[in-house]
């Protein structure tokens, strides 16, 4: 599902043109603020959209633009994603340049939503990414900044429907204690990793945040970029690459379920490295599976990585 380029977005949004004059009119005269009325969220992705239900519980309607298993990286919209942006409440967002297609939308919608960045206040990390120094999006890979996020949607919430602002806190009080417990478990778990063998190797750069929490180093990752439209390494890149991750002792490289596996495949057979289960890096899965939320994710992610490498 790779996006051609920023033209590939002109004329979905052109066709939702129509559509939406008549829902952002329709918007206009019907804001929230009735009590009764649950608070309809956009979110711009799973995990984002599994934090709003947390805090929200039946207070919400929370939808995410891009689904389980999907790409958060590159997206293409639908005139139905306009029309559920013009119909919303709220919009909550990762920032960061994660959702670099976001913008357009929005504004192509005439939404009147609050927009929330989750990101917000949270120390970020800067890595070398494609020849570049960029900010690492994938802040919700360390449970710690994942907490920061949560408050940060609650008081979204508290401010657009204050009526239920108890139900709000009361709600994020008790996910924000699970993160912390998931926190305490991670650490305790990863602790039977040997230190010499915690090495991360991934199909994009998507675990620093998780490294840095838990004692990791990350050796690499098959694209060489924060971001999965990254294009291909250059020959002499994969090859730098390759004498990393042999002179690094790393025994794993991981795949991602959002990516596909030839890239991974290839600097396994390069590295003779083998390779790893799919981890849910910047998607959860399916729902009623065992990675379908934040939560147990985390733990599928921890209980892969501690198997592999323990
Ligand atoms: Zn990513």
């Amino acid at each position: 599902m790779r996006v051609a380029g920023p033209g590939m977005h002109v004329l979905p949004v052109l066709m939702a043109t129509a559509l939406l004059a008549a829902c952002s009119a329709a918007a206009a005269l019907n804001p929230l603020k009735n009590a009764s009325s649950r608070v309809k969220v956009v979110a711009t992705f799973s995990i984002l959209a599994d934090f709003v239900a947390n805090i929200g519980g039946d207070l919400v309607d929370v939808i995410s633009l891009v689904g389980p298993g999907s790409d958060v990286h590159e997206f293409e919209p639908a005139p139905s994603d306009i029309a559920r942006i013009a119909d919303a409440d709220v919009i909550v967002e990762n920032g960061l340049g994660l959702e670099s297609w976001l913008a357009p939308l929005v504004t192509a919608s005439r939404s009147a939503a609050l927009r929330v960045t989750a990101s917000n206040g949270v120390s970020v990390r800067k890595i070398a990414s494609s020849g570049r120094t960029d900010i690492d999006p994938h802040i919700w890979q360390d449970p710690v900044r994942a907490m920061q996020m949560v408050a940060n949607i609650r008081d979204a919430l508290t401010n657009v429907d204050p009526a239920h602002a108890a139900r709000y806190m009361a709600n994020a009080a008790t996910y924000l204690e699970q993160i912390k417990a998931l926190d305490s478990e991670l650490q305790s778990r990863i602790a039977v990793i040997p230190p010499g063998k915690r090495t991360l190797v991934t199909s994009h750069d998507s675990l620093s945040y998780f490294a840095e929490r838990y004692g990791f180093t990350v050796v690499g990752s098959a694209l060489g970029s924060l971001s999965t439209e990254a294009t291909d390494p250059s020959a002499r890149e994969f090859a730098a690459l390759v004498d990393v991750i042999k002179t690094s002792h790393a025994s794993v490289i991981f795949l991602e379920s959002i990516t596909r596996p030839e890239r991974v495949e290839k600097l396994a057979h390069e590295t003779g490295v083998r390779i790893g289960p799919p981890l849910f890096t910047d998607a959860l899965g399916p729902a009623n599976t065992p990675t379908a939320t934040y939560l147990s994710a985390m733990r599928f992610n921890a209980g892969a990585i501690t198997t592999a490498l323990g």
